[in-house]
């Protein structure tokens, strides 16, 4: 992906911002959405001018990734978040570059490893439990209806992970309506876990941002409606 000037990215970035403002208002003026910028496509350069232009969130998918860019970047105050399937050889990885939120948790496995792990260093983690809510062969996460059970397991057995709420990636598919039930899965999810502690339910990507928000999304995560030319 090729390195953008700043009004390419102002602009896209205020598209964006106020396609959200529109989504989030005709939910409630009081309803906040935070916008993650989903780096992994683009030059490090854009993230710098994405940056001087507002912008602290970012998110990558791959460990390695992620490391790499927290060390290029690491004289701007950038907040990060892993948002792509954890392999358990890169646990301890992923913890040394302490991100902000680890977004893609997605097995009472990897939460178990990922304690042990934690808890040998002496450090914390907070996370969101991946729904796979429309229980897609090709996506991880865990199934809608085993959602609460293993966020309360995780809570009760795994002290090191700080769970802070849900994330989904909408169903795979043209059908609004289809992309909108997943959202509501997941939505419904979230909204049984905020008596335990949870407080983002991080759904909406470059296609459906405005449906998730919509649908009740505090937290999107959006890549390519950003860095496009
Ligand atoms: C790539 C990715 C995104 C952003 O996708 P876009 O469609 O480019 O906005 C969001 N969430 C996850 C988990 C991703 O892997």
């Amino acid at each position: 992906m090729q390195i953008l000037d700043k009004e390419q990215l102002r602009k896209n970035l205020d598209e964006v911002i106020w396609k959200m403002e529109e989504a989030r208002i005709s939910v409630s003026e009081h309803h906040i959405v935070k916008l993650v910028t989903v780096a992994k496509y683009t030059p490090i350069e854009n993230i710098r001018t994405l940056y001087e232009l507002g912008q602290r969130a970012f998110g990558e998918n791959q460990v390695q990734q992620l490391k790499e860019r927290m060390g290029l970047l690491d004289d701007l105050p950038l907040e990060w978040h892993m948002i792509g399937t954890l392999q358990k050889n890169k646990i301890n990885n992923l913890i040394d570059q302490r991100p902000a939120l680890m977004q893609s948790l997605d097995s009472i496995d990897l939460a178990v490893e990922l304690n042990k792990k934690l808890e040998a260093k002496g450090q914390k983690i907070s996370c969101l439990l991946q729904i796979n809510s429309a229980k897609e062969e090709s996506k991880s996460g865990i199934m809608p209806e085993e959602a609460i059970d293993i966020y309360q397991q995780i809570k009760e057995t795994c002290p090191n992970i700080n769970l802070k709420g849900v994330m989904s990636i909408g169903a795979h598919t043209e059908d609004t309506a289809i992309i909108q039930k997943s959202f509501e899965t997941t939505h419904n999810i979230y909204q049984a876990l905020t008596n335990k502690g949870a407080t983002i339910c991080s759904m909406g990507m470059s296609g459906d941002y405005e449906l998730a928000i919509k649908c009740g999304s505090n937290l999107v995560r959006v890549g390519s409606a950003l860095f496009k030319s």
